[in-house]
């Protein structure tokens, strides 16, 4: 049960210094638990088998059963699940021949990852800047950025937007660079129909506590390319890949030794876990959008502050996070930090933040003080060489909240639209300075 108080008085106290808070009362919680899920677990932990290099026990693994039901899910022929959302990016980095003396094209706004992922395979990223509407990477940007080095092109769809998928699949066609999607933050969604993480050449999904489909930790990546798939099969499995025909009792792995594998394989408590959540995925993603469609009529209401803007061609639209642009002289000056913390208080729900700062500025980007740089290449891999005013326009505008603030009732929605006011209100009362 939640209480939103609504408060006229003259002179607004906020929650950040003292005063009552908008928000009583709990929010929705992450990850859900449900009888399904306990009873999917249970039976992974006495199935005999808990990981892929475990003996073969007769029945499809929970493993194989997430891979067909997740490559189902998206109209995708091959999905291999992989221990994270980074192994996932690294798997599929390395199928396309990423490595020492290539580029890969990174958005200049997204998780560390993206960015890190590449490095370690000695490849340079090359920081793009992204869309001052979506934040998702500019197709102009990167069309700019190719070079003959470039192997692949790393399409993020951040927070609530999906990339312009139209015009980074006609940028793939005329320079004949592959498209790698990272689905990380955008489990679910449509572009024209189709599910996101069909339209790479390969996809990577992100499965870690805060996803919107989660077993803690845990990825996979899509490809409809057979042999890419075989690839990255046995890339995160030691080399090794299925057995057609595998034998009750006995290892179902080969040893192929084609490549130079590692170990990034899922466990079958991910994998049971993720069954359950991929069935309840679709109608979580559909209470997200309504919640937010709610919210965003009182946003209007109040004024200089709106949803991350999506192209058209998303008409499946999912929120990992909820990201609210403000613009700083409607809020009298205040800056986005200012704004996003005194929101937090209000609502008394955790992770309300100013969005990533620039890969440029990064405190968790330092291929530098890797040791896998080779001194003669360290400039190359220096981030401050790349600018990036847009994703700096978009850090010192731009914050998020978590999708479970978006998982609850309409009048949540309310009490969301109340705290910003309510914060609005208090920076009209102190202005400052604009910088
Ligand atoms: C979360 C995330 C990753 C990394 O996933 P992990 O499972 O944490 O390794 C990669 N890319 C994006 C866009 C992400 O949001």
């Amino acid at each position: 049960m939640s209480i939103c108080i609504v408060e006229n008085a003259l002179a607004v106290q906020l929650a950040v210094d003292g005063g009552t808070p908008v928000r009583a009362g709990s929010w929705p919680s992450w990850p859900v638990v449900t009888p399904r899920t306990e009873a999917l677990y249970l039976e992974a932990l006495r199935s005999g088998r808990w990981t892929v290099s475990g003996a073969y026990t007769g029945r499809p693994s929970f493993e194989q059963r997430f891979a067909t039901a997740f490559a189902d899910f998206h109209g995708v022929a091959h999905c291999v699940p992989t221990c994270h959302g980074s192994s996932a990016l690294t798997i599929a980095l390395e199928a396309l021949g990423v490595g020492a003396g290539t580029e890969v094209l990174v958005p200049g706004l997204t998780w560390v990852a993206c960015a890190s992922a590449v490095s370690s395979l000695g490849a340079v990223p090359i920081i793009v800047d992204i869309d001052p509407k979506t934040f998702c990477m500019s197709a102009e940007a990167a069309r700019a950025a190719i070079t003959p080095r470039t192997k692949a092109i790393m399409l993020v769809h951040l927070f609530s937007a999906i990339a312009d998928i139209d015009a980074f699949t006609a940028l793939s066609r005329d320079s004949g660079v592959p498209l790698l999607e990272d689905c990380s933050q955008a489990h679910g969604a449509t572009w024209r129909g189709r599910r996101v993480g069909s339209f790479g050449k390969v996809a990577a999904f992100s499965f870690q506590q805060t996803k919107l489909l989660t077993s803690g930790e845990g990825g996979a990546v899509l490809t409809d390319d057979v042999e890419l798939a075989e690839l990255m099969q046995q890339l995160r499995a030691d080399g090794r890949r299925f057995l057609a025909t595998p034998r009750i009792g006995e290892l179902d792995l080969e040893e192929v030794g084609a490549i130079q594998g590692r170990n990034f394989c899922m466990t079958e408590f991910q994998a049971a876990i993720l069954l359950d959540g991929l069935e309840r995925l679709d109608q979580e993603n559909d209470c997200r959008r309504q919640n937010a469609t709610r919210l965003s009529v009182e946003l209007e209401k109040i004024g200089g502050i709106a949803l991350q803007e999506t192209p058209t061609g998303c008409d499946g639209r999912t929120f990992y996070h909820l990201c609210l642009v403000i613009d700083p002289a409607q809020w009298f000056g205040w800056s986005v930090d200012e704004v996003s913390r005194a929101v937090a208080e209000e609502l008394a729900l955790g992770a309300i933040e100013p969005v990533d700062t620039p890969l440029s500025d990064n405190i968790l980007y330092n291929p530098l003080r890797s040791p896998r740089i080779a001194p003669e290449l360290r400039s190359l891999y220096d981030p401050g060489r790349f600018e990036l005013p847009v994703a700096w326009q978009a850090r010192k505008t731009a914050f998020t909240l978590p999708h479970r603030a978006l998982l609850g009732s309409a009048d949540d929605m309310l009490c969301i639209a109340e705290a910003l006011r309510k914060v609005k209100d208090a920076a009209s009362q102190s202005p400052r300075a604009l910088r």
